[in-house]
C-alpha cells in the first residue's frame, strides 16, 4: 500500500488533464501570437482556456493573465498594488502572519524598499478576524493581501468580510486562493475581491501554470519583460499545453466541489477522530473552517522530520509543515503564529487528502501513526519525563 497524503504540497494530474494538454501538444502546436492559421488554432485553445478560468472565479475574462504559477502571481499581484499605492503616497500594506512565503517574502522585499507591512495576528485557531483589518487601515494603505485558506493547517478566512470592509474603505484586495480554487466556492464579484492568484497544480492540474486575477483599473507592474503576450502584462510564449490543462482540472473540479467536499470531510473527520485518541496531540486549525482534505496535528515529543521518515517506510506520503520550510529546522511560522511553542511546532504533521483517498488507507494511516508516535517516543531519552511532568510541556 502506498498512501499520497501530501495534497496540499501537489496533487496527482486527473486523466482529462492530461488528456486535454496531450491534445494540444499533439495538434495545436503553434504560437498563440502568429498571424497564420496554425497560430490562430493556438490562439483561440488559449482564449477558451480564459474564459472557463473566469467563469469559475466569476470574473470576466480580460481579468485574467496567466503565469507561471501560484508564486509568480503573488509577486506580480502585490509588487502591481504596492507601486500603483506609491503613486498616490500610499506605502502600507496589511496581510497576516501565515500567509506563504511568496506572499511574506515579496512583502520583505517591499519594506526594504520603504513600504511599510503590517502582519495581522490571527486567532488560537488560525483565523483573522475582519475587525482587525478593519481597524488596521490607515489613509496610506495601498493593499490588503490575506490568503483564501491556509495551506498547513487548511483554515478559510472569512474573505467576503474583508472584501466588503476593503471596498468600503477603498483599499485593493488580493487574495493567494491558491489552496481553495477548485475546492471552495468562490466569486470574485460576491467577496469583492479585486486581485486573486491560483495554481494550476493544487487542483489536479499540471505544475508551473498558474492564474492571477486582476480588475482592470489596477495597472498591472510586469515581473517578466519581453513581448506583448497577456495583454503586455507578462511576456513569454504562452505555456498552451499547461494552461489548457490546467482550465480542464479547474473546471473539472469546480463543477464537483461540493460533492467532493462531502467524500472529503468524511475521511477527514475520520482521521482527525482517529488521531486524537493518541496522547498528548493536538490538532491544529480551526474545526469547522477548515479545507476539506486538511489534516494537521502536533504530537509532543515527536521531531517532525522523523516521524515523516518512518511514514514513508510504511507507505505513507505526508508533510510537516509546508514542502518549502522541509529542509530547515525552523518550526513553520504557521504553528508558532497561532501559539504553538517551539518544541510542540516540531512535532507536527500534516496529512492533505483528497478523494481518490480511501476509508481504509485512513485506518491505515491512524494505526501506523499512532504506532510511529509510540515507537519514537519510547526510544526518546526525556519522554518520560515528559510524560511524567518532571519537565513541563504543554499538550
Ligand atoms: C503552493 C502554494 C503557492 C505557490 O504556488 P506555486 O504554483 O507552487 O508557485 C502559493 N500559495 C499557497 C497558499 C500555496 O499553497
Amino acid at each position: 500500500m502506498y498512501i499520497y497524503a501530501d495534497n496540499a504540497a501537489t496533487t496527482k494530474t486527473s486523466q482529462a488533464a492530461i488528456d486535454a494538454m496531450v491534445d494540444i501538444m499533439n495538434n495545436v502546436y503553434g504560437n498563440p501570437s502568429s498571424l497564420h492559421t496554425v497560430g490562430q488554432k493556438a490562439k483561440e485553445a488559449l482564449e477558451k482556456a480564459r474564459v472557463e478560468v473566469a467563469q469559475c472565479l466569476g470574473a470576466d475574462f480580460k481579468e485574467i493573465y496567466f503565469t507561471s504559477g501560484g508564486s509568480e502571481a503573488d509577486n506580480q499581484a502585490i509588487i502591481s498594488a504596492a507601486k500603483f499605492g506609491a503613486r498616490k503616497n500610499k506605502k502600507h500594506i496589511i496581510s497576516t502572519k501565515i500567509e506563504h512565503h511568496a506572499v511574506l517574502h515579496t512583502l520583505n522585499k517591499l519594506e526594504k524598499e520603504g513600504f511599510e507591512v503590517t502582519l495581522l495576528d490571527i486567532d488560537e485557531s488560525g483565523i483573522v478576524k475582519p475587525e482587525d483589518v478593519e481597524k488596521a487601515i490607515r489613509e496610506d494603505t495601498a493593499l490588503v493581501t490575506i490568503m483564501y485558506a491556509n495551506n498547513e493547517i487548511g483554515t478559510i478566512q472569512p474573505i467576503a468580510e474583508i472584501g466588503k470592509i476593503c471596498k468600503e474603505k477603498g483599499v485593493i484586495f488580493h487574495t493567494d486562493a491558491v489552496q481553495a480554487a477548485g475546492h471552495l466556492h468562490i466569486d470574485v464579484n460576491k467577496e469583492n475581491i479585486d486581485m486573486l492568484s491560483l495554481s494550476g497544480h493544487k487542483f489536479h492540474g499540471p505544475k508551473g501554470v498558474g492564474v492571477l486575477f486582476a480588475r482592470k483599473n489596477i495597472p498591472l507592474v510586469n515581473i517578466i519583460e519581453g513581448g506583448a503576450q497577456e495583454r503586455g502584462r507578462r511576456a513569454g510564449t504562452e505555456n498552451l499545453p499547461a494552461i489548457v490543462g490546467m482550465a480542464k482540472a479547474l473546471m473539472d473540479a469546480t463543477k464537483a466541489i461540493d460533492e467532493t467536499a462531502e467524500i472529503e470531510i468524511k475521511l477527514r473527520n475520520h482521521l482527525i477522530e482517529g488521531l486524537e485518541k493518541i496522547s498528548h496531540s493536538i490538532l491544529n486549525g480551526d474545526r469547522e473552517k477548515r479545507l476539506p482534505g486538511n489534516v494537521n496535528f502536533c504530537f509532543e515529543g515527536i521531531e517532525g522530520e522523523s516521524l515523516l521518515l518512518l511514514l514513508d517506510a510504511k507507505g505513507i506520503a505526508a508533510s510537516s509543515g509546508s514542502a518549502c520550510t522541509s529542509g530547515s529546522l525552523d518550526p513553520s511560522h504557521v504553528l508558532l503564529a497561532i501559539g504553538r511553542p517551539h518544541e510542540i511546532a516540531h512535532g507536527s504533521l500534516r496529512l492533505t487528502i483528497c478523494r481518490d483517498n480511501t476509508m481504509e488507507e485512513i485506518d491505515y494511516m491512524i494505526k501506523e501513526i499512532a504506532n510511529v508516535v509510540e515507537y519514537l517516543r519510547g526510544i526518546s531519552p526525556v519522554w518520560d519525563e515528559l510524560e511524567k511532568g518532571e519537565i513541563k510541556h504543554i499538550i
